[in-house]
């Protein structure tokens, strides 16, 4: 167990947010959470265990609980996964309005939604094992923050990066001030403070932590409210307000440490803006399935172009590259202003299809809510009923294996509300009634441009398959017949070619006619031009 940051006043300050130590909480209810120590004695308890098939393949390998797959879905908890520390990440502008978008109450106004809500356990711990016992997946199941191993932010980063932002912890508040007046220009776009490295770390273990739950079945579902975010961090920068890329870290360590629970994840990102470092850290990965739905504006929105002219944006016709070629999808708005039937839209018309032709193991929404309505970031209109209901599409892969980890999303209501939506989907409550606009002229076309796109990597972004046998049968001629005919015939008239019998016993001789064509008097002559037509 991880102790807390050991800075007393600190402790004192978030006693009422923050999960607390193993060591004061008698390993019960802290701050409305569901203490997984508590749930563990859940396999005591009476509950109903299944024997359906497809829940076999949840034996977790690692040191996550003993059987939670015993656990029929339904009496799975969802996870939750927060921690106040992380709000100590913060500009070391002190002045008296340091403001910035990525605000460190993000994460608080999102716990506190969840709070008013009941999605969290409030009531007296002496209630709890009755509770458990009668709706064991009513209230969220609590995950536990731990900061991320070197090794485990190794698997995404290169060790010059993870000495730079180790290294902070060692800076004066002035050097922090000179280094974020620099860096928070520009595609670099990055603030920096005295416990980046600490609220980086907690952010990428939680993700880890979260993600780890869900493959191991110790928790149905789960959702990480963490920060700093992460996608725009590539493998050796941190920028766009990402410090440690948590999705790829704990992808990467969910695939390395459960090699048979997960060895194909579809990440799905949401975030207005192009997670263009999980982009470029699964690039040639066949196994990572990315697919962003982000503004692209012609490459001129956030993040923009790369320095390097040779590394992808966020474009459609970036679709990944060696034996990765086809997993790498960008569904690139031409401009903002995009709403919940587009998002619809791209998710029935393209995201779902190619989803399902995926079959993941394991899905992790990147959730940023900066296309939520009233995000001025974003400038898009997603309603939370949109939210939810592009999350319960999503349960519907992986055995319901979703693990969602925020990212940014600036407007503290909007970001509440809709994070707020996601997780009652989660829970189990359908979402509610969407009211579509009809879908704009130009994101259709954008859709139809990424379908021809990826048509050559995946079979459901095909136009259609015809029945080539039962259109013979009614008289159908195929196309190349048609053009080996015509062919023949225009060269028998001005060039006097002739076709040659083509000799292969058990197969249909009429498929060859015409398919070799020679000069005629092809006995005698001495030159002679031979033409092969290649169906
Ligand atoms: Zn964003």
């Amino acid at each position: 167990m991880e102790s807390t940051l050991s800075v007393p006043l600190y402790e004192s300050q978030l006693a009422d947010t923050v999960m607390g130590d193993a060591s004061h909480s008698n390993g019960e209810l802290q701050n409305g959470f569901m203490d997984p120590r508590v749930l563990e004695q859940m396999n005591e308890l009476d509950l109903p265990t299944t024997d359906e098939a497809s829940m076999e393949e949840s034996q977790p390998s690692t040191e996550i609980t003993e059987s939670p797959e015993k656990r029929k879905y339904s009496f799975s908890p969802t996870g939750c996964c927060y921690d106040a520390r992380m709000m100590f990440h913060a500009n070391a502008d002190f002045s008296a309005a340091p403001h910035h978008p990525e605000d460190p109450r993000r994460i608080q106004a999102i716990f506190k939604a969840f709070k008013d809500a009941g999605l969290i356990y409030n009531g007296p711990s002496s209630d709890l094992p009755e509770i458990l016992k009668e709706a064991p997946s009513k209230w969220m199941y609590r995950i536990e923050v731990r900061r991320a191993l070197e090794e485990e932010i190794g698997l995404a980063h290169s060790a010059g990066h993870i000495e730079w932002v180790k290294a902070l912890d060692q800076k004066s508040s002035a050097d922090l001030r000179a280094m974020t007046k620099h860096m928070d220009q520009g595609r670099k776009s990055l603030y920096v403070g005295s416990l980046t490295h600490e609220a980086a770390l907690l952010s990428a273990g939680g993700a880890i932590e979260t993600c780890k739950n869900v493959v191991a079945g110790t928790c149905k579902n789960a959702i990480a409210i963490i920060r700093p975010p992460g996608h725009h961090a590539e493998h050796n920068q941190s920028m766009g307000f990402c410090i440690f890329n948590n999705v790829p870290i704990a992808a990467k360590v969910c695939m390395s440490d459960y090699p048979e629970l997960c060895r194909k994840v579809l990440i799905l990102d949401w975030d207005v803006h192009h997670g263009n470092g999980i982009q470029n850290m699964f690039y040639e990965d066949p196994n990572v399935l990315y697919i962003s739905i982000h503004v692209y504006q012609g490459g001129h929105f956030y993040p923009g172009p790369p320095e390097d002219e040779g590394i992808p944006d966020g474009n459609i016709n970036k679709c990944g590259a060696g034996v990765g070629i086809g997993k790498n999808i960008n569904i690139g708005w031409h401009d903002q202003g995009m709403g919940d039937g587009e998002y619809m839209a791209a998710f029935q018309k393209i995201v779902m299809p190619i989803a399902e032709e995926f079959d993941p193991d394991l899905v992790i929404i990147s959730a940023g809510f900066d296309a939520a309505a009233g995000d001025e970031l974003g400038g898009c209109f997603v309603t939370p009923a949109c939210y939810a209901h592009m999350t319960h599409m999503l349960m519907s892969l992986a055995n319901g294996k979703v693990a969602v980890c925020l990212e940014g999303g600036y407007n503290l209501r909007a970001i509440s509300k809709s994070a707020l939506a996601v997780a009652k989907t989660l829970m189990g409550e359908p979402p509610p009634r969407l009211a579509l606009q009809p879908l704009n002229k130009d994101a259709n076309y954008v859709l139809q441009s990424v379908r021809q796109q990826h048509a050559v990597y995946w079979e459901c972004m095909r136009p259609g398959v015809l029945a080539v046998d039962r259109l013979l049968e009614k008289g159908g001629v195929r196309m190349d017949t048609v053009l080996r005919n015509s062919q023949g015939r225009e060269y028998y008239r001005e060039f006097k070619m002739v076709s040659l019998y083509v000799q292969r016993n058990g197969l249909a001789n009429s498929s060859f006619k015409d398919q070799v064509l020679c000069t005629p008097r092809a006995f005698e002559a001495k030159k002679l031009v031979v033409i092969i037509h290649d169906p």
